[in-house]
């Protein structure tokens, strides 16, 4: 941990986790309490996937994946308090935000040249700020000196229930299974990649939340943060 020169601390807090853990309704509650950047890397990723899938590449096809990246440019701006993912100047807002997207940014985060193209943007961010950052290998590879790691998870069918009940809410007519049929696939997928695997790192806390509430879950996890970084403070 460092102090800056107007005096105040530099820290970084990793959240790790499979997909409909509640990471970023977590990940959010922390920053506001910490009055401190939220940093969502699935966005980048669904950035990505957003742009393979407008230039009709196969998310699959690491080689088309790869020889695309070069001509995109994607930016994380964070003037207006929350993330806004831009391509090639053009902000995304909710369009990332769909059932689609979500696979094809699975598909399209396995690839190492993807991986790699956005490992320095999101040190970058967190060398700059005092981040919250959540995703899949924050703890292990983006930020492996990360003062506080959390790693969300919950059982499979507990996530597959938010994740859906949130897409209901948004209008879409999904089942219940499919919904927990993609979640199991992308769980698969996310845990058997060769690249950046979803796993805790080493120094990581567990926190499983399968039978805790969002302010439950934000206690426990404020918990963590005060023992690892006891002069984070707490906004009332
Ligand atoms: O977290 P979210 O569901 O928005 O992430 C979309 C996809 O991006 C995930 O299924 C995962 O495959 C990938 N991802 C990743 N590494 C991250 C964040 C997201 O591989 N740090």
């Amino acid at each position: 941990m460092t102090v800056l020169p107007d005096g105040k601390l530099h820290f970084n807090i990793a959240i790790d986790g499979p997909s409909g853990a509640g990471k970023s309704t977590l990940a959010k509650m922390i920053a506001a309490s910490l009055g401190i950047p939220y940093v969502d890397t699935g966005a980048i990723y669904r950035t990505v996937g957003y742009a393979v899938r407008e230039r009709g590449i196969d998310p699959d096809d690491g080689e088309a994946v790869a020889s695309m990246l070069p001509s995109v440019r994607i930016e994380a701006d964070f003037t207006g308090g929350a993330q806004q993912m831009i391509l090639d100047g053009r902000p995304l807002g909710e369009l990332i935000r769909n059932h689609e997207i979500s696979s094809y940014a699975s598909k399209v985060s396995a690839h190492p040249a993807v991986r790699g193209f956005l490992l320095e943007m999101q040190r970058d961010i967190a060398r700059r700020n005092s981040v919250v950052m959540d995703g899949r290998d924050i703890g292990t590879v983006i930020l492996p000196g990360a003062e506080v790691k959390i790693f969300l998870s919950a059982g499979d069918e507990c996530r597959a229930r938010r994740r859906f009940d949130e897409l209901r809410a948004s209008g879409s007519d999904i089942t219940f299974d499919k919904v927990l049929s993609d979640i199991r696939e992308r769980d698969r997928r996310d845990s058997s990649r060769d690249t950046a695997p979803l796993r805790p790192a080493d120094d990581a806390v567990l926190l499983d939340n399968t039978l805790l509430d969002a302010d439950a879950t934000l206690r426990a996890a404020l918990g963590i943060i005060r023992q690892k970084v006891p002069g984070a403070a707490v906004k009332s």
